[in-house]
């Protein structure tokens, strides 16, 4: 070990050894200008970057909630921080336009159960206002909505915090382990279910492979990704929780239809309100 009283540039402190106690700087030397140095950084930033990112993926992927209840126990270095991969994730997928994901077209939104009748009518009193044409009109929504329902993304973290706090109300917790975890499990659900499973489902059902796409086979898919959610789900809380697995399947499966409910009764008459508001 360096005894050596060192100053720090940063913020003014004393301290011995190769990083100030205060705020963490290293010692700052004068090969650090060094040209080489600049590499240097570019490769550590590469590789750090690279290397928690991979190793987020990997537990997330292998041991789902083991991140979080790592993260949340102050385990922290070895992971790319989980807002910050939510972040990059829906930035990646905001820059494909071709994942629709959580959106879907004016006509879909007016056929909404509920608040179909609200949307109809603001959609015609949009219309008349702005004398557009009905195609005009939905082509300018799609444009927006695609958008709006990607950027307001975060409501589904919140929403799956607050789920898990009232299916396990008794677990010894904060609310930002709740957070954390949620952000985990709406990482998957983005790259699992908006993003691979289309890709595939493409693949599989594009013109020439003759398979007729009905609304039978939409709600069958829509129900087997449920299904595989829910067990996700309950993987997660398995890992998290320390419950009975079967108590654990319960509650992932309960925690899928109750996200899948508040995606369609309350995330998509938001999106298409916020839409709607900014046309
Ligand atoms: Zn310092």
């Amino acid at each position: 070990m360096n005894t050596q009283v060192k100053f720090c540039k940063n913020c003014g402190s004393h301290f011995v050894d190769n990083y100030c106690n205060h705020c963490g700087q290293k010692a700052f030397e004068a090969t650090d200008r060094h040209i080489l140095a600049l590499f240097g950084e570019m490769f550590h930033f590469i590789t750090h970057f690279e290397g928690t990112f991979w190793t987020s993926l990997k537990t997330m992927l292998l041991k789902p909630g083991q991140m979080s209840l790592d993260y949340c126990n102050g385990v922290r270095k070895k992971y790319f921080k989980p807002v910050s991969m939510f972040l990059f994730i829906v930035v990646l997928y905001l820059v494909f336009p071709g994942f629709s994901g959580l959106n879907v077209s004016l006509n879909e939104y007016r056929q909404s159960f509920l608040a179909g009748r609200l949307i109809q009518s603001q959609i015609d009193q949009k219309i008349a206002a702005g004398k557009l044409s009905e195609e005009k009109f939905s082509e300018k929504f799609k444009h927006v909505s695609e958008k709006v329902s990607k950027f307001m993304l975060f409501l589904l973290v919140i929403f799956s915090a607050a789920l898990i706090r009232s299916l396990f109300p008794r677990a010894k917790h904060f609310f930002y382990d709740d957070l954390v975890l949620a952000t985990e499990i709406n990482i998957f659900l983005i790259l699992v279910f908006f993003t691979l499973i289309p890709v595939i489902l493409a693949i599989i059902l594009r013109p020439g492979n003759n398979i007729t796409y009905s609304s039978l086979l939409e709600h069958s898919i829509s129900l087997v990704v449920m299904l595989l959610f829910g067990m996700y789900s309950a993987r997660v809380f398995y890992t998290v929780f320390r419950q009975n697995w079967w108590i654990s399947l319960l509650k992932g499966t309960c925690f899928a239809v109750l996200l899948s409910v508040f995606l369609i009764f309350l995330y998509r008459p938001m999106v298409f309100e916020v839409a709607y508001f900014l046309i």
